[in-house]
């Protein structure tokens, strides 16, 4: 079993904050993984997560804490899940795709192109007796609606389970990338996707999840057997209450929707660590689209971790608050990761008996 990893990152003061509401940060650092929080009625909150990211924090630090061991596992057919979560300007896109996808400047690179480099800097140094194969779909989920953004006119993608692929988006659309260039190319038009979508639906990215999916799939030449391992990245949206913006109409409606997944993310977490030992609970993943996509990440054979974005303002003290309390829920969470054999590659009068789903190898982690 292992642990959800839960880091928080809190982002430097921007210059609204500044203007409004002065230089007042709400959180003290005891150390690298413990901090102090006051909200504004000087009410003092200490947690405590696995690393603490404060304003000065390079991306290359957050990949190397979060992700890096997540992409190793990928690559040895693993799966792995990395979940950005906050109030909307907390950090979650910087954190995930850095200032653009396509900047590569050090400094800059988010989570996202850092992982690509991850996964192809594995697969380049595997021996020639592997061949490896990178697919990508990318999704976003608006409204409980699922929307393809390498294909646009492909609106409402349903979620499936299979016996040998788990749960899958049936007909999403993957493309194969061979390098680099071609992932950054493919994740480049999907968000630009993101972006067209917005302005035809009169949407911010802050009111929907995005999902990047990446699927690593492995034929070594002397094994019958097809190993994949499943990387999925998640930005989602803004969690912060609907009351506090104003909002009415269907803006108001998009934020109950919001509210809706995210509090079923939080009811999900509720019952996996609620539980008592040895009794199986109902975990309730089939209340939001989120949830369902997010079954494996968080009660199955996924390592997973989650980046909690914060500001560090004192006028955004009780957002903060919310999240971090999120986070610290979500450490609770224990996962079973493990290696996939996917299907048979050759299948000879079945000489020898067929996998079943997710079997077990002999690294259990
Ligand atoms: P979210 O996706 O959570 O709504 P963004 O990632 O878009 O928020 O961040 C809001 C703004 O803050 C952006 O202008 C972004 O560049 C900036 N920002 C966020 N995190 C950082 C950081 N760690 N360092 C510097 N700037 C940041
Ligand atoms: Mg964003």
């Amino acid at each position: 079993m292992s642990n959800v990893t839960v880091c928080a990152r809190f982002r430097p003061l921007s210059s609204k904050e500044k203007r409004d509401h002065g230089e007042n940060i709400c959180i003290r650092s005891l150390d690298s993984e413990t901090f102090v929080l006051k909200d504004e009625k000087e009410e003092e909150f200490t947690f405590s997560f696995d690393r603490v990211f404060y304003e000065g924090s390079e991306q290359a630090d957050v990949y190397k804490f979060l992700a890096f061991p997540i992409v190793q596992d990928a690559c040895n057919a693993i799966n792995g899940t990395i979940i950005t979560y906050g109030q909307t300007g907390a950090g979650k896109t910087y954190s995930m795709e850095g200032t653009s996808i396509l900047d590569c400047h050090e400094q800059n690179k988010g989570l996202l192109p850092r992982v690509v480099d991850g996964l192809f800097h594995c697969l380049e140094s595997a021996d020639n007796t592997t061949k490896y194969t990178v697919n990508l779909s990318m999704v976003e989920i608006y409204m409980e609606k699922i929307r393809d953004l390498l294909d646009l006119s492909k609106d409402n993608l349903q979620i499936k389970e299979g016996k040998v692929k788990g749960i899958f988006l049936s007909g999403a659309t993957e493309v194969s990338i061979s390098d680099r260039t071609e992932a950054l190319r493919h994740l480049s038009s999907g968000i630009a996707n993101r972006a067209v979508g917005e302005t035809q639906m009169n949407m911010a990215s802050s009111r929907s999840h995005c999902a990047y999916i990446f699927t690593v799939q492995q034929e070594e030449k002397n094994e019958r057997r097809v190993k994949m391992g499943k990387l999925i990245l998640v930005d989602l949206a803004g969690s912060e209450k609907a009351e506090r913006s104003g909002a009415e109409g269907r803006v108001l409606e998009e934020a109950k929707t919001i509210n809706k997944s995210l509090s079923a993310l939080g009811n999900v977490i509720n019952a996996l660590t609620n539980g008592s030992p040895g009794k199986t609970n109902h975990i309730p993943y089939r209340d939001s689209k989120l949830t369902r996509i997010l079954q494996d990440a968080l009660g199955g054979n996924s390592r997973t971790a989650l980046l909690c974005c914060c500001s560090p303002s004192t006028s955004n003290a009780s957002e903060s608050l919310s999240s971090l309390r999120f986070g610290a829920r979500a450490k609770h969470i224990k996962t079973s990761p493990r290696v996939n054999f996917s299907e048979t590659k050759i299948d000879k009068k079945n000489l020898v008996p067929s996998p079943t789903k997710n079997e077990s190898y002999e690294r259990i982690l």
